[in-house]
């Protein structure tokens, strides 16, 4: 029985991160991606409006090779979808997709310290896939109909590397356990938090 209680706690508790990203503060979408998390039954635990300084976004996003890899490869698969050839050499002066990956890690802090951050830490059953799932793909213009990032934005990786920026996608939210744990304690201390 007492077991089952304690499962059952942290079942109902998992938490997650949530970041609406200076696109989305622009555009005026707080209030309409906020309801969004409290009309799926989600619960607010935390929330604030921060200006974000270069350190704590450079602490933010992961510096491992795979994820930075990963963000350019972003970019190759949809050129490879749209059956565009792309010469990272000619277009992008970079020689491989790490490198890439870097670049676009710079842009994207760059970016995320250009104007206000809404923080915000989501809590219940299963928070990190269901905000996952609100959110949509991390490429807009694949993201499906009804996802917050497929009815507000239609941005693609190979558009914005082009120009020099990264996608804009409004929303930043926790990609599993480990991550939603790490950034919670980055975000907001331990009294900003209701328990
Ligand atoms: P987030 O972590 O922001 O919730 P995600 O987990 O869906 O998004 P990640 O792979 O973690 O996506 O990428 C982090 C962010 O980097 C993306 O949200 C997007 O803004 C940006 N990004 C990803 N790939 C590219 C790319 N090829 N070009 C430009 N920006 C990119
Ligand atoms: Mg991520």
């Amino acid at each position: 029985m007492k077991k089952n209680q304690r499962l059952i706690a942290e079942i109902k508790k998992e938490r997650t991160l949530v970041l609406i990203k200076p696109d989305g503060v622009e555009r005026g979408l707080i209030g309409e991606i906020i309801s969004r998390f409290e009309r799926a039954g989600l619960r607010i635990v935390g929330l604030g409006i921060v200006k974000p300084n270069k350190n704590l976004i450079d602490k933010h996003y992961p510096k491992t090779k795979e994820w930075i890899e990963n963000l350019g490869n972003n970019l190759l698969k949809t050129a490879e979808e749209l059956k565009l050839k792309v010469d990272l050499k000619k277009d992008y002066g970079v020689s491989n997709v790490y490198e890439l990956g870097l670049k676009i890690r710079e842009w994207l802090i760059n970016f995320m310290c250009s104007g206000a951050v809404v923080k915000i830490a989501l809590e219940g059953p299963h928070a990190i896939s269901v905000v996952r799932k609100l959110v949509g793909k991390t490429i807009p213009y694949l993201a499906e109909p009804g996802t917050i990032r497929g009815d507000y934005s239609i941005d693609s990786p190979l558009l914005a590397n082009l120009e020099n920026r990264p996608i804009k996608n409004l929303i930043h939210a926790s990609g599993n356990k480990e991550e939603a744990d790490y950034e919670l304690k980055l975000w907001f201390k331990k009294d900003e938090l209701i328990d």
